[in-house]
Formats: structure tokens, C-alpha cells, sequence
């Protein structure tokens, strides 16, 4: 989950960030510390990618100090929230064959190396 996630981040095209920054509204909640309340995404299988403004002194160490809670999104419909999750689970899916490959790949560098090192120890022997 991203956190406090600067909107002004984004560039269009010749457009200087601070006029987009600007022309881009939002609600703005503040929260029950009293603190602007950050637009977070949720990733739960309940509601895949649905934004919602959450308590703004949220830390991933720490959670959520007050409860504020309020959705910005509407709720997706039964169908879009299992193509999400079929979607995200593919997504994981590829990542860790991903990650294997890399292992596999990395393994067979070491094997290749070996071998050179050893074809050029005996060239010199
Ligand atoms: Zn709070």
C-alpha cells in the first residue's frame, strides 16, 4: 500500500507540475488528529485498487492512530472486483516465475565463469 503519494509527482506533456497541481481538485478531509487526510489505494481482495482518505498520521510501523475512514472511490461492481484480483493474482504469479528465472539465470552465470576460469587455469598449467 503507497502512502502520501504527492499528486504533483505527475508531469503533462509542456505543462509546468505547480498549474497542474493546482488545476487538480479534490475533497479534502482532515482527519480525527486533525491531520489532511492522504488518498490511499486499498488492495484487499473485498475492494482491489479502491481509494479511500484514511487517518494521516498512518505509518507502516505504526498504523492508524484515529479511525477516520471514508471511500473517494464508488464500489466496483462483482464482476470488475474479480477481474481485478484474477488480474493481481496473474501479476504475482509472473513476478515469482520472474524471480526464478533470475536465480536460474544468475546460477548459470556462476557455472559459465567456473568453467572459463578453469579452461584458463589449465591453458596456463
Ligand atoms: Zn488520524
Amino acid at each position: 500500500m503507497e502512502h502520501r503519494k504527492p499528486s504533483s509527482s505527475f508531469s503533462f506533456g509542456s505543462k509546468s507540475s505547480s498549474s497542474s497541481a493546482s488545476s487538480w481538485k479534490r475533497p479534502q478531509f482532515k482527519c480525527r488528529c486533525g491531520v489532511d487526510s492522504p488518498l490511499c489505494t486499498a488492495w484487499t481482495v473485498e475492494n482491489p485498487g479502491r481509494r479511500f482518505f484514511g487517518c494521516g498520521l498512518y505509518t507502516k510501523s505504526m498504523g492508524k492512530v484515529c479511525n477516520f475512514f471514508k471511500w473517494y472511490d464508488e464500489a466496483c461492481s462483482e464482476r470488475e472486483k474479480k477481474l481485478i484480483n484474477a488480474l493481481l493474482k496473474k501479476n504475482d504469479l509472473l513476478q515469482n516465475s520472474n524471480n526464478k528465472l533470475v536465480i536460474g539465470i544468475v546460477c548459470l552465470g556462476l557455472i559459465v565463469m567456473f568453467q572459463l576460469i578453469v579452461i584458463v587455469m589449465l591453458m596456463f598449467m
